[in-house]
């Protein structure tokens, strides 16, 4: 037996949520007193270093051509067999997300997704998933056989590496005569941390009344290392791009800080933003509702706060 993570990369990397979720197996691994191992496709990173993250063993397959999750899931499932594992960990990501229910049908397992902590009990296995847009949580209990767990990006967390290294064989890719999907072109916005993955997020709202005064925000950011990110309504009138939009109808984040500059509050917002570890309100309105769930607020307005921030903050780091 052992409890196998699908590692996923981008243009041959490892991402942060791929230790994450080595991390989260070989913890799962270790309950259920067994190994964690790994499949990686189409990684250019020496996937030996999975290693430090608790993986005794690593399947590679490489040559998979683009994306598709057929061929992915086949790959996933024929690495999770020939491993006799019990279980898949994959990230909740968009890739993770079109993967594992595929890959569920195909290894006749339980899925359980969105899942923001460690198992609670493994003997029966017990996982709590986040729900109800973040406001409320679910404990589910595997009953099949076997069981695909997806897991929140950037939920739980990276460990510090040990310095042990992983084997690493080489892993036939698993081709599908059927494929449904097809990757025709991808537009990633370029030398920005996803916001998904994103430690830090600077975020505004339509109290910065106009788009031209973006570069406080821009400002700030730059000064702490962190993404952009914005409101609904923002992006929906063209003062950022739909990428940035985050909440119920956007993209849903937990990042260590978020820091909400002219946001109201609203749920629908909230819904996306409310996992963050440490909330930071900037607003001129002491009633605004998103200082019900902050953690630090100022009342105040943007544009003076926000300049005095990041200046605080180059020269906090221009001392350290
Ligand atoms: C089905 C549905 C889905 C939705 N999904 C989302 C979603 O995913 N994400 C999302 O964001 N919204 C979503 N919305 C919209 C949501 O309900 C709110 O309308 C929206 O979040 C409000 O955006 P805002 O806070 O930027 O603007 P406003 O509500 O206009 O708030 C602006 C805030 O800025 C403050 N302010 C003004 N001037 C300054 C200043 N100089 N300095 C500091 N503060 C200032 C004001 O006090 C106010 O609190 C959704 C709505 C619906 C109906």
């Amino acid at each position: 037996m052992s409890v196998l993570a699908y590692i996923e990369t981008w243009e041959g990397k490892f991402k942060k949520t791929s230790f994450e979720t080595a991390a989260y197996a070989s913890h799962l691994a270790e309950a259920l007193g067994t190994d964690a191992v790994a499949v990686v496709i189409n990684a250019s990173d020496d996937p030996a270093q999975l290693g430090q993250y608790g993986i005794k063993k690593v399947y590679r397959a490489n040559d998979a051509g683009d994306f598709n999750n057929y061929v992915w899931a086949n790959t996933i499932v024929a690495s999770a067999k020939e491993a006799g594992a019990k279980g898949v960990v994959v990230s909740g990501t968009f890739g993770g997300k079109m993967i594992g229910g595929l890959a569920a049908v195909k290894f006749d397992a339980s899925l359980i997704t969105n899942i923001s902590e460690k198992p609670t009990s493994v003997d029966p296995l017990v996982v709590r998933r986040s729900a109800f847009s973040s406001k409320g949580f679910v404990d589910y209990q595997v009953k099949a056989e076997r069981f695909i767990l997806s897991i929140i990006p950037n939920g739980i967390g990276v460990p510090a590496p040990n310095d042990a290294s992983a084997e690493v064989v080489d892993f036939a890719v698993v081709a599908d005569n059927a494929p449904t999907v097809q990757v025709k072109d991808v537009d990633r916005v370029k030398g920005k941390i996803p916001l998904p993955e994103a430690e830090m997020v600077v975020s505004a709202g339509r109290g910065l009344k106009d788009p031209s005064n973006w570069n406080l925000i821009e400002d700030l950011a730059e000064a702490l290392g962190a993404s952009t990110a914005c409101s609904k309504p923002v992006s929906d009138m063209g003062w950022r791009p739909h990428s940035e939009h985050v909440g119920q109808t956007g993209i849903a984040i937990n990042p260590n800080l978020y820091i909400a500059i002219g946001i109201s509050g609203a749920i629908q917002h909230l819904a996306g933003v409310s996992a963050s570890n440490k909330i930071v309100v900037i607003n001129t309105d002491p009633e605004a509702p998103f200082f019900k769930a902050a953690d630090y607020g100022i009342v105040g307005d943007a544009f003076d706060v926000v300049p005095k921030l990041t200046e605080a903050i180059k020269a906090h780091k221009a001392n350290q």
